[in-house]
């Protein structure tokens, strides 16, 4: 059998955590909140949003952890290998989102936007034409 070609495969560094999607998905964005940036150590973090019942979590399941970054989200992450590959929120409610750097190439996904423009890191251009979103909540 052919593999799917309308889904995405994506694994942690370690590879114990392996979780599959199915597209559409429902938006890609660069998030420049301090959240992201502090919890995954970067100047920024590419987020795939997808409905979350459109997740399947392959493996792993007893390996992924959900560490609380505010009262309304979640990041999850592989306890094994610390790899942040997850975030959910009730701010995004029946959404997951998915960090594009732990999914397994080909895809053609790529961000649209920046969000959280406003608190982008000064060491980095983001000179690439892509629309700027600042917090809604400032
Ligand atoms: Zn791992
Ligand atoms: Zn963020």
């Amino acid at each position: 059998m052919r593999p799917k070609s309308n889904s995405i495969s994506g694994s942690c560094l370690c590879g114990e955590v392996e979780f599959l999607f199915s597209l559409p998905i429902k938006w890609c964005a660069n998030c420049h909140c301090t959240r992201c940036q502090r919890s995954h150590g970067a100047g920024f973090v590419t987020w795939v949003g997808i409905n979350k019942n459109q997740f399947f979590l392959k493996k792993g399941n007893t390996l992924l952890n959900w560490v609380s970054s505010s009262k309304k989200s979640k990041y999850g992450f592989c306890s094994k290998c610390g790899s942040s590959i997850l975030f959910k929120s009730t701010k995004w409610e029946g959404e997951i989102h998915i960090t594009l750097a732990n999914l397994h190439p080909p895809h053609n996904l790529k961000p649209q936007a920046h969000a959280y423009f406003d608190t982008h890191v000064e060491w980095l251009n983001f000179n690439d034409g892509l629309k700027r979103i600042d917090d809604p909540n400032k």
